[in-house]
């Protein structure tokens, strides 16, 4: 093999077979159907966009139920976006306090309002969501899912999690990056519950398939998940489940 053609192929991601990734949405989408988590912000079709990006920024690095715990609060005092380009700082400070990191996520949602304030709506492209401050590849997914209806991945550390355990790791730190994690999530909800198909693997990262200790006794995935099956075995029979990596928490 020449040196640019063991190039080409490090930098072109590793392939999963199209049936393994059916069998693990199937898998995933029958455990949401009697497990799945309800949540205020889970009524497809019924959140305007300043919901949808203010809902799943806050969903961002904090635990979903400690969001549900304030957002009804937080959309009653800041309906729109000029209700938050114009909040007094103590106030959204006080509205975000319980979710952590409020100082900065108060500077952020107020440039972006400001913005937003400015701009009328959110745009359409991927790209031009990206420009705005504040809006990553995460919410832009999001907005592009629950706004527009396109098969986009809510690929986040916990959805990274369950993904890498069942189908092997990730070849770049970061996710965003990661063309194998990008297009096996991908190909993961190109479906016509894409949108459930998110949800139903986050919830299992929350619920089932723990950072630290995973409870792969209680997994509908458990019988092809490569974590499990390559899990060192004690003396007694039984997978020795816990492990370091990946250091991510459930949301
Ligand atoms: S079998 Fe265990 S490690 Fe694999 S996805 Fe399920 S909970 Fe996670």
């Amino acid at each position: 093999m020449t040196p640019a053609k063991a190039l080409a192929d490090r930098r072109r991601p590793k392939r999963v077979d199209v049936r393994r990734i059916r069998a693990f949405r199937s898998r995933c989408l029958d455990w949401y159907d009697g497990n799945g988590r309800s949540f205020p912000w889970r009524r497809p079709g019924t959140l305007s966009d300043y919901e949808i990006v203010i809902t799943e920024t806050l969903l961002q690095r904090t635990r979903a139920d400690v969001v549900a715990r304030i957002v009804a609060g937080f959309m009653s005092e800041f309906p729109d976006w000029e209700s938050l380009a114009n909040a007094p700082s103590v106030r959204l400070q006080d509205q975000l306090r319980p979710v952590g990191l409020w100082q900065r996520r108060a500077d952020s949602f107020r440039r972006l309002a400001s913005e937003m304030v400015l701009l009328g709506d959110l745009p359409r492209s991927r790209e031009e969501l990206e420009r705005l401050p504040g809006i990553g590849q995460y919410i832009a997914s999001a907005v592009m899912l629950m706004r527009d209806g396109r098969p986009e991945p809510l690929l986040d550390s916990n959805m990274a999690r369950v993904l890498e355990r069942y189908f092997g790791p990730r070849e770049r730190a970061d996710i965003r990056y990661d063309p194998y994690l990008q297009a096996l999530s991908r190909q993961v909800v190109r479906c016509s519950r894409s949108l459930e198909a998110s949800w139903a693997i986050l919830d299992l990262a929350a619920l089932v398939c723990l950072p630290r200790l995973p409870r792969c006794d209680q997994c509908p995935l458990a019988t092809g998940c490569r974590f499990r099956l390559d899990a060192p075995v004690e003396p007694r029979g039984r997978r020795m489940l816990e492990r370091k990596r990946p250091p991510t928490r459930a949301r």
